[in-house]
């Protein structure tokens, strides 16, 4: 497909915000004027309220919205990997249910798929899934759950087989939070915040046809929620969103819009796509404390600017490469470990140029308590979506086709595996 210029997609969303933003509006009546101008997920497909844009038009749709002082589309897991995902793997029926309520924010997602013992390892997860009829019973607990207290529905992956190998006897579904047998205990971590839970499961309820992709096929499934995960980090953000959590819970959708554009970026958690301007925000602040031409503050801003730039230029090649069929294979795995570098680097630039204030947080500080945001978020990113040396460890194995990891053969089934406490 023909994709138009920068300047016809600035064009076309500028003339039609001059009718369509208004303030006045609601969250809810915005996010759906939003989605119904195709503007929301603009990297989605055409057939499923997107417009096949690659990332580059989606950030000119992202500033467009920002120059215009109207409210960015939902955020969150559901633009990020569950529509994705069920694009992907989902039948046309659910992708009529669940894709529509991602777009307009009615509806929010988590991602049900660390445990206590399986993170790195995640196909060792034990959380198990019984038929009952036309339905399935979920026994188990997730770990690490981002967002799970607002969630409407959980990507959740359980074991629906242990007589098969541990990779196969898995299954993906779309699981309703909001019933008696979920419960979601916030974690709170060192940021002061609450982003993640744990969220147990005693008898939960989900339907036959929630599940995504296939009975035992959500390896598969699970494998495309974090290829897409990779992705949005590695590629400093999706260019999707930005105007806020979705979902009833949370909370949002019947705010006024025009207020929450003021608030958004203010109070509220630090996203990964910050990292991918944490140059342009460390040049900035290092400039107004006059500290920019410091020996050692400026070698490690132009590390950081360099290796940004990289990060984007790879990416770039990497596409051109792949739409000629040319990937080598690895490139969402090498961008999430640059990513990681980046952000190593902006955790000990920040607090080196602001000094003592570096232990001060919140507004009135400078820089507006971002810079000390990111420092204590900046562990996050190196270990979800897998971390650094799994990264590494899937360069190793699926690219560079070096040996794997030993380890019981294959075709084990997942009863015989010595797995955590397991006692299937
Ligand atoms: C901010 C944040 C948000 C998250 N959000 C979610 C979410 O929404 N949903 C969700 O399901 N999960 C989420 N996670 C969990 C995340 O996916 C896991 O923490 C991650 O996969 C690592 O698993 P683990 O914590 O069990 O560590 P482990 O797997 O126990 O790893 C511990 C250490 O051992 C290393 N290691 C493990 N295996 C190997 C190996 N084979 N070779 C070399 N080194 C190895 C790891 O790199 C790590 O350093 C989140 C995590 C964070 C930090």
């Amino acid at each position: 497909m023909t994709q138009p210029t920068a300047d016809q997609v600035r064009d076309e969303l500028r003339q039609w915000l001059d009718d369509a933003w208004d303030p006045d509006l609601t969250v809810a009546e915005w996010w759906a004027r939003l989605a119904d101008g195709r503007w929301a997920v603009p990297m989605w497909p055409e057939e499923w309220h997107g417009r096949g844009y690659g990332s580059d038009l989606a950030r000119v749709i992202d500033e467009g919205l920002r120059e215009a002082g109207a409210l960015g589309g939902p955020a969150g897991l559901g633009v990020l990997l569950a529509g994705p995902t069920i694009s992907t793997h989902g039948t046309d029926d659910q992708k009529q249910r669940y894709l529509r309520p991602i777009v307009d924010g009615q509806e929010g997602w988590c991602q049900l798929f660390s445990e206590p013992g399986a993170g790195s390892d995640l196909a060792s997860l034990q959380t198990k899934a019984a038929r009952d009829g036309d339905e399935w019973v979920i026994t188990g607990q997730k770990v690490w759950t981002s967002g799970g207290q607002t969630a409407d529905l959980g990507m959740l992956i359980a074991r629906t087989d242990v007589d098969l190998p541990k990779h196969q006897g898995i299954t993906y579904f779309a699981l309703p939070m909001d019933q008696p047998g979920v419960e979601v205990r916030p974690l709170r971590e060192m940021t002061g915040r609450a982003l993640f839970s744990e969220v147990f499961f005693d008898e939960a309820r989900v339907r036959d046809d929630a599940i995504i992709g296939g009975l035992n096929n959500g390896w598969k499934v699970a494998n495309t929620t974090l290829a897409y995960e990779r992705a949005g980090l590695g590629g400093g953000g999706s260019g999707a969103g930005g105007g806020g959590f979705p979902g009833r819970k949370a909370g949002l959708l019947d705010a006024r819009a025009g207020d929450l554009v003021a608030g958004v970026g203010r109070g509220r958690a630090v996203q990964p796509s910050a990292f991918g301007g944490s140059y342009a925000l460390l040049q900035g602040i290092a400039e107004k404390l006059g500290r920019a031409g410091e020996t050692v503050i400026r070698q490690r801003l132009a590390e950081l600017y360099t290796l940004t730039e990289i990060g984007r230029m790879s990416a770039r090649r990497g596409k051109a490469a792949r739409a000629a069929g040319r990937g080598v294979g690895g490139e969402g795995n090498l961008a999430k470990l640059l990513m990681s570098r980046i952000i190593r680097i902006s955790r000990d630039l920040g607090p080196a140029i602001l000094g003592p204030e570096a232990m001060l947080t919140g507004e009135g500080t400078t820089g507006g308590g971002v810079v000390q945001e990111m420092t204590l978020f900046a562990p996050g990113p190196s270990i979800y979506g897998g971390t650094d040396e799994i990264q590494k460890n899937i360069i190793g194995e699926r690219v560079l086709g070096l040996p794997k990891e030993p380890g019981p053969p294959k075709e084990t089934p997942f009863r015989e595996l010595k797995v955590g406490t397991q006692s299937a």
